[in-house]
């Protein structure tokens, strides 16, 4: 991954306002984000910090009031919502939500979820009815649920439905948000190895969590976002080493698996810290 390569997204200065009863609530505060080809890059941070906002704007379901977006080198901060539908239905960036049935269309079977995308980048139904089998296989589904809605599924196949639908299409781009976070632990295991497939499809990943632990092993930078803020990015190793910013002190002193017998002193004076941030 060389420097100056062509980054699969571009986030600079990003300003989100939600209409909040007779005010504005300011989500998202100038934050700036790039994801290289084929790179992961984990979004951590509390809830209510703007994570699934960041997600919703770069798939274009929410209208930023400020800064610009940029995909596969192109600027799309300014696209229409029938430019950004038709830029979903390209497949070029797809999405897997914590919530599975949201990813997917609940009056879809499994087969017209996998297939659809496949037909609007002009495959030949034959070739994308053998593709949807394929991708089904390759996260452990069996055939027969291919005539199923996602209502008939327990949540742990939706999950896989939804990675296999985000792949089949070869994105460039896959925004992951708290993909694993409403599955019991042994789907979450099992979902951990398929966000690896996802990596392993060469794909450039933006991997959400509020949960350091679960991103600090697949993701190859982590950014940290406070309050609508990216307040610090870093190689994952380097920011679980040597956190900079007081919150992300915080976090990795928090996060169980990965915190020392220095861990709650660290919480403490990092807590400290942030106090007077
Ligand atoms: P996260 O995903 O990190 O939990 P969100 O992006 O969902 O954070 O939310 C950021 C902030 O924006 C929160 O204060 C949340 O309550 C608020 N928010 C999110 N969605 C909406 C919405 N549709 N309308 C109004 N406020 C919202
Ligand atoms: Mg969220």
């Amino acid at each position: 991954m060389s420097a100056d390569a062509r980054p699969v997204l571009r986030v600079t200065d990003l300003d989100v306002h939600y209409r909040r009863g007779t005010g504005r609530l300011h989500a998202l505060r100038g934050a700036s984000l790039t994801v290289a080809p084929g790179e992961t890059v984990g979004v951590i941070g509390e809830t209510g910090s703007g994570k699934s906002t960041l997600a919703r704007a770069v798939l274009g379901l929410v209208r930023p009031s400020g800064g610009r977006i940029e995909i596969a080198g192109g600027d799309v901060t300014g696209h229409s919502t029938r430019q950004w539908r038709a830029l979903r239905r390209r497949g070029v960036l797809q999405y897997v939500f914590q919530d599975p049935l949201r990813s997917l269309d609940p009056d879809l079977t499994v087969a017209e979820s996998l297939i659809e995308p496949l037909l609007v980048q002009g495959r030949p139904r034959r070739e994308a009815t053998e593709l949807a089998r394929a991708y089904l296989d390759r996260v452990h589904l069996d055939e027969e649920l291919l005539h199923r809605l996602p209502g008939e599924l327990s949540g742990g196949q939706r999950q896989r439905v939804a990675v296999a639908r985000a792949l089949v299409t070869d994105p460039e781009l896959i925004i992951l948000d708290e993909p694993v976070s409403a599955l019991d632990s042994a789907n979450r295991v099992r979902a951990l190895e398929l966000l690896k497939q996802l990596r392993d499809s060469g794909a450039a990943l933006v991997f959400i969590s509020h949960d350091l632990g679960s991103v600090a092993g697949i993701a190859d930078r982590i950014a940290v976002l406070y309050q609508g803020r990216v307040v610090e990015t870093a190689p994952a190793r380097e920011l679980v080493n040597a956190p900079r910013h007081p919150y992300t002190r915080l976090l990795v002193s928090s996060a169980p698996t990965l915190s020392s017998a220095a861990g709650d002193r660290a919480r403490r004076e990092a807590l400290r810290e942030l106090l007077h941030v």
